[in-house]
């Protein structure tokens, strides 16, 4: 049975179209999204969901346990579409740049059944701070990136890239600080200096904060900061392209997060030669994915992919086929 931080999920067999999330108390108090959230509503609300989608099932809390019974399996799993990284046109001609282009992809992206988003904001002018298409953390790219998207998908949960290569400290903060558009949710990176900080000053103005982790490091790095039960999720990032190597990293930083208590859910992911795998493995641990032209630029069976869209559905495939 799967499990991750906000219970176990799995198929109703006796209604193979239904999914249903399971919450013993013990799961509950474990998990701070349920401890902190007092509705369904909020619930969803902190795991990030799209709007519009339809509670079907029944709540009810009785003898210990809480049942969400539902018929949508983007209540039971993120699937995040990471659209673009900083990857150029001359990788892959599909990449999404101009905030234009990033808006397409993230209508299409939701529509092949993503329910979250991760973009890396770009240059947006030809006299702005950093060249056109470029990666910026600058707030006038930010802002004119998130406006352009929200114009056309305004209930989607849009996320941003944080990297330090982009933009390395103190100036990376600085930048940070001044932005007047905030996204949903951004990416700290924890193998960073300055991330508790920065985490910190996402936390303050109320965007969610996804850790992300690549080692054992980064991953002892986070339980210190004592952020782990204010985040949103927890991406566990291993960096090896080897699967085998990817797994003890993959295991050495379960081990440091299985003694920092609270958790927000996990989502695993690979990059390249270990993106398929990895997911695999992802959804066999209940944990959340992601995929898209960030992380890879082929399909399972190595042909070239074709855009953002043909990952997602292929994701989508692998969730609705797995067994719990
Ligand atoms: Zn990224």
């Amino acid at each position: 049975m799967a499990h991750n931080a906000a219970g176990k999920f799995a198929r109703d067999y006796s209604r193979p179209d239904w999914y249903w999330i399971e919450c013993n108390d013990e799961l509950v108090k474990q998990s701070p999204v349920w401890s902190r959230q007092s509705t369904v509503d909020d619930w969803l609300a902190a795991r990030g969901w799209v709007k519009p989608f339809v509670l079907t099932g029944d709540w009810r809390r009785s003898t210990g346990d809480c049942r969400l019974e539902t018929l949508d399996w983007r209540l039971v799993m993120i699937i995040k579409a990471a659209i673009n990284g900083g990857r150029s046109k001359a990788e892959h001609a599909a990449v999404p740049v101009s905030p234009e282009e990033q808006a397409t992809a993230v209508v299409a992206c939701l529509k092949a059944g993503a329910n979250a988003i991760h973009l890396h904001v770009r240059g947006t002018s030809e006299s702005g701070q950093v060249s056109y298409g470029k990666e910026s953390l600058f707030a006038e790219d930010v802002a004119r990136t998130l406006s352009v998207v929200r114009e056309v998908a305004p209930d989607a949960s849009i996320g941003v890239s944080t990297g330090a290569w982009i933009l390395p400290e103190p100036e990376r903060f600085q930048a940070i600080s001044v932005w007047k558009v905030q996204p949903d949710f951004a990416s700290v990176n924890f193998s960073e200096d300055g991330a508790a900080e920065l985490a910190k000053l996402f936390l303050s103005r109320g965007v969610g904060v996804e850790a992300g982790l690549i080692d054992f490091d980064s991953a002892q790095a986070f339980v210190k900061s004592g952020l782990a039960a204010d985040c949103l999720r927890v991406l566990l990032e291993p960096q090896e392209q080897e699967m085998s190597e990817a797994m003890q990293t993959v295991r050495a930083m379960e081990d440091v997060l299985s003694a920092a208590g609270k958790l927000p859910p996990l989502l695993l992911h690979g990059t390249e030669a270990t993106t398929w795998p990895m997911m695999s493995e992802a959804i066999a641990r209940g944990y959340d994915i992601r995929v898209g032209l960030e992380d890879t630029l082929v399909l399972p069976d190595g042909s070239a992919v074709r855009d953002n869209v043909e990952l997602i559905v292929e994701a989508v495939g692998r969730v609705r086929s797995s067994e719990p």
